[in-house]
């Protein structure tokens, strides 16, 4: 089998760079990279991470989500607009208070996480339907699945995507092309760095001293010890993005974070959504030493995976 072409879009950081160049060093040569970024000026970390396979399984080219010129250009230059797999890896978080985030920036969120996939996907799709073959892969969140408290829009956002995916995916699979929602719990990369240094300048002035307490002294700290705790790493992700993208039947949704399952499950669980709602709210205003305990458990049991 020759190699399947993969266009990345997000690539000058976090998950987006690692599945590149873990898609380049795949084993068997299996792949041919197309990493892309928005700003071009940013290539020098994935160039270094890329190393020795630049230019051979691994090219760099420009693409900005949020441009139908750019993407046109971009999937023009490869040769008979052949994407075999469309990684679809750019984003944008929030997080805050509602009444503290203007519109045009929530309007910017959506422009890049939501209608940036669908931009790329109607671009791709034609060419895929008729080849009768491709595989999309949207890097959703957990997020997509149960809403997260101060992350209203980031959520709305992911939600939006979830629901695009599985429509668009029995359609999809009538013409052999597959289709699957990565859903990563947190992840330590530069997404996560910048959301907390905006979120300690946020201008609280706009709300409450209620919420404006609750999100600096409860949510802040509380979320930056899940971080510590749960969050894994930009190659864990990728690791699993090439699991995905190498089985023989990709499933439509893969979470990467085992510790992170027992909370999109209680969802499932519940249809009147009582059992999310009353286990996240008890979570955070009324047990917290519960939720440290808990968090120290799980803690543990990350540095024992870790040392065996
Ligand atoms: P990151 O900030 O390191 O990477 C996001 C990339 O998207 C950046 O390279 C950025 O330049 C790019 N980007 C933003 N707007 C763009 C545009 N208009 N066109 C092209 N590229 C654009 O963050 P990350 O954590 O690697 O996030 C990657 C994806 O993973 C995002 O979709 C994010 O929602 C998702 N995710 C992240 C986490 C986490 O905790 N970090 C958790 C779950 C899901």
């Amino acid at each position: 089998m020759g190699s399947r072409r993969v266009l990345v879009t997000g690539c000058s950081s976090g998950i987006g760079l690692a599945v590149a160049v873990r898609l380049a060093k795949d084993e068997t040569k299996r792949f041919k990279v197309v990493a892309t970024m928005r700003d071009l000026e940013k290539r020098g970390p994935l160039e270094k991470a890329a190393g020795d396979l630049l230019n051979k399984t691994l090219v760099i080219q420009k693409l900005d989500a949020c441009c139908e010129e750019s993407i046109k250009e971009c999937i023009n230059s490869i040769p008979n607009r052949q994407v075999d797999v469309l990684v679809n890896n750019a984003g944008i978080g929030m997080i805050g208070p509602l009444e503290c985030q203007s519109i045009t920036s929530m309007k910017e969120l959506f422009e890049v996480n939501f209608f940036g996939l669908v931009r790329l996907v109607k671009e791709v799709l034609p060419d895929m339907k008729q080849r009768q073959s491709g595989h999309i892969v949207v890097m959703s969140s957990v997020m997509g699945i149960q809403g997260l408290l101060f992350n209203d829009i980031y959520s709305a956002s992911k939600f939006a995507v979830e629901g695009f995916c599985e429509s668009l995916a029995v359609q999809a699979m009538k013409f052999n092309i597959k289709t699957t929602l990565v859903e990563p719990g947190p992840v330590m990369t530069e997404f996560e760095r910048k959301l907390y240094e905006d979120a300690e300048k946020t201008d609280l002035s706009e709300t409450d001293e209620e919420t404006a307490r609750i999100f600096r002294d409860i949510y802040l700290p509380y979320s930056r010890k899940v971080f510590t705790t749960l969050g894994q790493t930009p190659e864990d992700v990728a690791e699993q993005t090439h699991k995905v993208i190498t089985a023989k039947e990709p499933p439509l949704r893969h979470q990467t974070n085992r510790l992170y399952m027992p909370m999109t499950a209680l969802k499932h669980a519940d249809p009147t959504g009582r059992l999310p709602l009353e286990a996240f709210y008890k979570m955070i205003f009324k047990h917290d030493a519960v939720f440290n305990a808990t968090l120290g458990i799980l803690r543990m049991m990350n540095w024992r995976k870790g040392n065996k």
